[in-house]
């Protein structure tokens, strides 16, 4: 099946710091379903490196205090563009992620709290009917 997948799961330097963050589950999933690595943020625009940013108020607001909420809608945008032309109904997103994260993410404070909520890109592929889990899912979701 093809699975949409946060790029920086795979370790591509995409994340705010120019780091990767590779997930062994991941990986394994490649010799068995095809993965399509999509990063929402350098779609939308920004750059590596980055200022971090977090959710507040339905807005996405850097460290330095920027407002770029509307890279992230791009981003999310591009993302399902993709998730559409690939047909995917699954896809693997970076937990806690302003753009990637489903379920839970930072509150805005910048001080690790998280709270209820999703990414905007997780949001908006959740709402045209794509199935989004974290990585700390893949284990029981594919029972590896
Ligand atoms: Fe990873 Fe998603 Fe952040 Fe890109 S936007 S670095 S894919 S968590």
């Amino acid at each position: 099946m093809n699975i949409l997948v946060s790029a920086c799961l795979l370790n591509v330097q995409c994340r705010y710091d120019g780091s990767g963050m590779l997930h062994s589950s991941v990986e394994k999933l490649m010799s068995a379903h095809h993965l399509i690595p999509v990063c929402p943020e350098i779609f939308g625009g920004l750059g590596i490196p980055r200022s971090p940013a977090e959710l507040k108020d339905d807005r996405v607001i850097s460290y330095i205090g920027e407002d770029i909420t509307d890279n992230y809608k791009i981003g999310a945008e591009e993302t399902l563009k993709l998730a559409k032309l690939y047909n995917c109904k699954l896809a693997i997103l970076k937990e806690r992620s302003p753009s990637c994260g489903f379920g839970a993410v930072y509150d805005g404070s910048f001080t690790g709290i998280k709270i209820e909520g999703n990414g905007m890109t997780a949001k908006l592929l959740s709402e045209n009917g794509i199935e989004v889990i974290g990585e700390s899912k893949i284990s029981d979701y594919f029972g590896i």
